[in-house]
This record gives C-alpha cells, structure tokens and sequence, in this order.
C-alpha cells in the first residue's frame, strides 16, 4: 500500500478540555519500526479501528465513523476515545492525502501486555483502485457464518457489532469466495439471513424497495450504507431494515456492496446465479459517494 502519512496519539481522557492536541501526536515513518513487539494490536487483533474514504483531501463523514469508534470502544471495553483529539489527527493526516481517493485508518490498541496505556495512531495512504468492480460489479457467494441470528445476543462477547482488528476470518472468507470462483463473500446465518460482506454492507433493491440487514442482527453499522439511505430517503425513495433472506439476495432486482472506500459495486451475481447489474443507478450512488460528504 502506498503509505503517505502515520502519526502515532498518545491517547488523552475523553474529558481532557485541551483545545490543542498537537503535542500529543508524534510524525512516524509508516515503513517503521514503530511498535513495540508486545503490542496486542499484533499479538491478539485486540483493538478497534476505522477506514475513512478521502477524496480530494476530504475525509468523509468524519463524525460518523468517530459514533461508530465510540460504540467500537464500549463493546470492547477500551476507554473512551477523546473526539476533539481524533478530529485534529484526521485533518492532520488529511493534509498528506493530496488529489484523487485515499484512506485514512483509526487504529486504537489496548496498547502494550502489562502496559499501561491504550496505543494509538492514524495512517494515511492511497486508495485501493476499485474502478473496476464498481463498473462491472462483483460476483459473490454465500458462506454460513456459524451462527443464527439469535448468536449476538446470546454472546455479546463475539463483538459481533464492533470494528475490531480481528479481521482474520473476514480475510479468509475472501480467499474461500476467491477458490470458489467468485470475487467476494457474503456471510450469512445458518438460519438463512443475510449478513454483510466481509468488509461491506450489503444493501438489495426488490421493486421500488431498498433494504438492508437490520444491525441489530450483529452486523456492524456501515456509515455508506447509512449515507446511502439518507440519500435515496431524501428523494422520497422507499429504503428499510429489515431481515433479508439469503433468498431475497439470490432473487433481488439489484444489489450492492458498500464501504467507506470501496463505495458502490454492484453484485453481479450470487451463488452462481446472475443478477442483474444497474449500471445507471450505480453511477448515481457513486456521483454521490464521490462527492464531499460531512
Ligand atoms: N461490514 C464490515 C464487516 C466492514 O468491514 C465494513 C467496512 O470495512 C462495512 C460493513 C462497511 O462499513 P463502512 O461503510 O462504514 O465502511
């Protein structure tokens, strides 16, 4: 990955009232070495993160990534994180991302074993080039979870719904999607609900209806999706959560993947079975995933 920035945070209080947290951040050179060998970010995947698409230097959708660091935390039961800190190491990084898209990542660890402080940073670095996929869409396949949708609930302590470091499994549910042919995963429960993909939402168009597996369901809550929904909501376009059966995905009119870089891509097919790939309105999502976002 093309690096541009890092910039390790000493993490402070979430009622620090420093206006300025400038001399809490320390300029890193992303190639390292950086961190400590105890880490439990690499030990364990113990931590929580964000990705945050940029375009032009623009983060977008700051605020909503930084609800979803918070709620990320508390699930985890790693201290609060400081927001007005966190804003300041976003637009500092920013600044390094130049023209074009880019990602800036939140990364917060339990720090050190025996240690005595979360560890903290931000890194910047170019986008991914998903120009393709968003234009010709991706072919996915359904891989059972483990679990039914009574799972999050019953054991919270799956930290179903946070964004932690642990991504082993969603990384080796690609390359099982990959073996069988296709270009991603979608997880679903053993009680047939689809889930989400392993680093997307996933959002079906059946008639004039555009619906989304509910959160609740220990998903966790992509900020595309939402924009997405505040968007097509602001038309008068009908969108739901609710449950959707692996079924409905099979059989949508249309449907998508959406993350915070990847944006739009159309599904092109589910299982093997052609879907339908809505090349007019994937256009129209991503004009308006590409354009500044607050
Ligand atoms: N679900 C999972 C498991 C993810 O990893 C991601 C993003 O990486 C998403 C959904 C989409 O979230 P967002 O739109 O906030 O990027």
């Amino acid at each position: 990955m093309p690096w541009r920035f890092a910039l390790l945070i000493d993490p402070a209080a979430s009622d620090d009232p420093r206006e300025d947290y400038s001399r809490t951040f320390s300029a890193v050179a992303p190639a390292g070495p950086v961190l400590p060998v105890g880490e439990l970010s690499t030990q364990r995947g113990d931590g929580i993160f964000e990705s945050i698409g940029v375009i032009d230097a623009h983060p977008q959708e700051v605020e909503a990534h930084l609800e979803r660091l918070v709620r990320s935390a508390q699930i985890c039961d790693l201290p609060a994180p400081n927001l007005a800190q966190w804003r300041q190491a976003i637009a500092a990084a920013a600044g390094h991302c130049g023209t074009g898209e880019a990602v800036i990542k939140l990364i917060l660890s339990r720090g050190v074993e025996r240690g005595p402080a979360p560890t903290a940073w931000v890194t910047a670095a170019d986008a991914a080039d998903f120009r393709g996929p968003r234009a010709e869409g991706v072919r996915v396949v359904t891989l059972d979870r483990g679990h039914d949708s009574g799972a999050p609930a019953r054991a919270p302590w799956l930290l179903l719904g946070a964004k932690t470091l642990s991504y082993a499994v969603n990384m080796a549910a690609i390359r099982e999607a990959k073996r069988r042919g296709a270009d991603d995963a979608v997880f679903v429960t053993t009680d047939g609900l689809v889930l989400e993909a392993p680093t997307a939402s996933v959002i079906i168009r059946t008639g004039d209806e555009y619906a989304t597996p509910t959160p609740a369901g220990g998903i966790l809550q992509g900020t595309t999706q939402a924009s997405v929904f505040s968007w097509l909501d602001a038309q008068g376009i009908r969108t739901a959560y609710r449950d959707v059966s692996t079924d409905e995905l099979r059989t949508a009119d249309a449907a998508w993947l959406v993350s915070s870089v990847r944006l739009a891509a159309p599904v092109s097919e589910v299982d093997g079975i052609p879907i339908t790939v809505d090349g007019d309105v994937t256009a129209r999502l991503n004009g308006y995933l590409l354009s500044p976002r607050d």
